[in-house]
């Protein structure tokens, strides 16, 4: 099978069509060294993409950007493609910030905010950095994304440019993390574990993980192609009431109806003349 080229990154919308869209290759023409210069300096960030419009990546709607690079592999990553740092889309640190520009009075204004993603994000410890200061000056909510295995490469100074730190903590120790993740793995891969026996003694619980907005589950009506009228939200037998809509929450219905010169029922009224400006 002949794999295709991946496409210049230039061409490559920072956008991703879906959150399911898989990128990758898209830094590797970036010489090792501008890698290197990058890493130190911070112009330069490999990002996947960015994602308007979240809702679970902190409070309020969100402007997500998710960098490319991770130094763990954790069974349970949703984003895979976000590992290596060279499947990211090499950007200039302008342009990264000239994205969030674009939305800085929209966040704002529905007081949501930027979040930085991963990948781990603390792999490009200069650019996030950087970007964090930058888009603090716009006034624009901050948080972060990160498993805090390297929180120390940050100032005091730049993690206060940082609002909410959202961490997705293995363990306390090394040595812990290693075990945990470990046995983890082994779980993943088939083997029995007595989590019960594993835990004991320790003051930890089960929780219940998010899940995503609405399962995938569609919760709105279902519009035709071209479709005009209210009818589309039920008809009904009534000649004036064209649809009924039943409230969720408390069970009454909302009916609606179109009245207009073209109305058959309308001109059949024994009291009207419908009129042009009727
Ligand atoms: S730390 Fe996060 S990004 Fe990295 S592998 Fe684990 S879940 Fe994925």
């Amino acid at each position: 099978m002949e794999i295709a080229p991946a496409p210049a990154p230039e061409t490559v919308s920072l956008e991703a069509k879906s959150p399911f869209e898989m990128r990758v290759h898209l830094g590797e023409g970036v010489p090792e060294t501008d890698v290197r210069t990058a890493l130190k300096t911070g112009d330069l960030g490999f990002l996947h993409s960015f994602t308007t419009g979240s809702a679970v990546d902190g409070p309020g709607l969100r402007l997500v950007a998710w960098t490319t690079a991770c130094m763990f592999r954790c069974q349970y990553c949703h984003n895979p493609d976000t590992w290596t740092l060279k499947n990211g889309i090499p950007v200039p640190l302008n342009r990264a910030i000239e994205e969030v520009q674009k939305y800085a009075n929209g966040l704002i204004s529905m007081r949501g905010g930027f979040t930085l993603s991963g990948g781990e994000p603390l792999m490009q410890d200069r650019f996030a950095a950087r970007l964090f200061a930058a888009v603090k000056k716009m006034g624009v909510h901050t948080a972060i994304e990160t498993n805090g295995w390297y929180g120390e490469r940050l100032t005091d100074d730049e993690i206060r440019n940082i609002d909410l730190v959202i961490l997705d903590m293995k363990a306390f120790t090394r040595a812990q993390h290693e075990l945990v993740t470990g046995v983890a793995k082994a779980f993943a891969n088939g083997v029995g574990v007595d989590w019960k026996e594993f835990f004991a003694g320790l003051d930890v619980r089960r929780v219940d993980l998010p899940t995503y907005a609405f399962q995938r589950q569609r919760y709105w009506s279902d519009l035709q192609a071209g479709t005009r009228t209210v009818k589309a939200f039920g008809n009904t037998d009534h000649p004036l009431i064209n649809a009924v809509v039943e409230l969720p929450d408390t069970g009454g219905v909302v009916l609606t109806g179109r009245l207009a010169v073209d109305t058959r029922v309308l001109s059949e009224l024994p009291f009207h003349t419908p009129t042009a400006s009727a």
